[in-house]
């Protein structure tokens, strides 16, 4: 319903619920894109953005089952990028998911997330537990699609850890026995195939990055230099404190600002579709033009 769209982060009446960072089976979501959408209505989320790692395949899905639930669907995907020696997270917000320049470089991501696997699973054979691949893919749910989350499933189902996270503790994170470094994508590379779709490209998560202040700010100019519209200022992944941080960062930089649970799943997310808080008066947000 764009006419009744509110333009202002912080109009009080108007106010509608968006959460434009989530994941389905498409990627390493739980949920299918129909049910993540019907989750989604009923939570009262009024703009829902679909955000599969590489991946554009839930979108129709998701498509039709926002126009059943009357809410509505922002088409995107959550890029993989390599910068510098960091692995980063670009969200494309209102991408046209039939861009045939965007549509190749997914594919060709997603292709080398199988090489990749592989090297995960010859790495925690040497670390002493053997099977881990073939485990992984019994947890895939979308052809081509595998991610370290599916690897953290079998850690679990296996027994190795109790939980997900711990399974990213203590064997998939950097610096851990089956972590391995991969090349994904250039920045100005996924601001590009964002903007040839169309759509707006949005820093995710810029909290999670292992960054010192310097670096934060290195990275913050470079991606608004090569064209980045805006950050993710509220992530579930974030403490308030660094929900205030990126804020600022956002204002000083001149980017705009973005919001997003990123949902994953029952029992796997700590914010539910929709939970995070409004955005901070005076920020301007990634929505205003919509
Ligand atoms: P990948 O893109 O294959 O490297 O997998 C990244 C995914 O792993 C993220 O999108 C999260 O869903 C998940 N992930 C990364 N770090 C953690 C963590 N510490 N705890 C739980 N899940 C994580
Ligand atoms: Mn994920
Ligand atoms: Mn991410
Ligand atoms: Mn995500």
């Amino acid at each position: 319903m764009p006419g009744t769209v509110c333009r202002s982060a912080t109009c009080p009446h108007l106010m509608l619920r968006y959460d434009l960072h989530s994941h389905s089976t498409r990627s390493d979501g739980l949920l299918s894109p129909h049910a993540l959408v019907r989750r989604a209505a009923r939570r009262a989320v009024d703009v829902l953005a679909l955000t599969d790692h590489d991946n554009l395949s839930g979108l129709d899905e998701a498509r039709e089952a926002a126009r059943e639930s009357g809410i509505r669907l922002i088409d995107g995907a959550e890029l993989s990028v390599s910068w510098r020696d960091v692995t980063l997270h670009v969200l494309g917000l209102r991408v046209d998911p039939s861009c045939s320049r965007l549509v190749e470089g997914l594919t060709a991501l997603r292709d080398g997330r199988s090489g990749r696997a592989q090297r995960i699973g010859d790495a925690l054979a040497a670390a002493g537990i053997p099977g881990a691949y073939q485990g992984a893919l019994k947890f895939v749910t979308s052809e081509n699609l595998i991610s370290r989350t599916h690897f953290a499933r079998f850690l679990v189902e296996s027994g190795y850890v109790r939980e997900t996270r711990d399974a990213f503790k203590h064997y998939l994170a950097p610096g851990k026995p089956g972590y391995v470094a991969h090349d994904w994508v250039t920045l100005p590379q996924a601001v590009d195939w964002v903007h040839v779709a169309g759509g707006q490209a949005v820093l995710a998560h810029p909290g999670r990055y292992k960054l010192n202040g310097e670096g934060m700010r290195k990275l913050l100019a470079e991606f608004r230099d090569v064209g980045g519209d805006g950050i993710e200022v509220l992530s579930s992944s974030h403490t308030a404190a660094q929900n205030d941080q990126f804020v600022r960062h956002a204002r000083v930089f001149g980017l705009l600002a973005s919001s997003g649970s990123d949902y994953h799943g029952p029992g796997e997310s700590w914010v539910d579709l929709g939970d995070m808080p409004p955005l901070p008066a005076g920020t301007a947000p990634v929505w205003k033009d919509w």
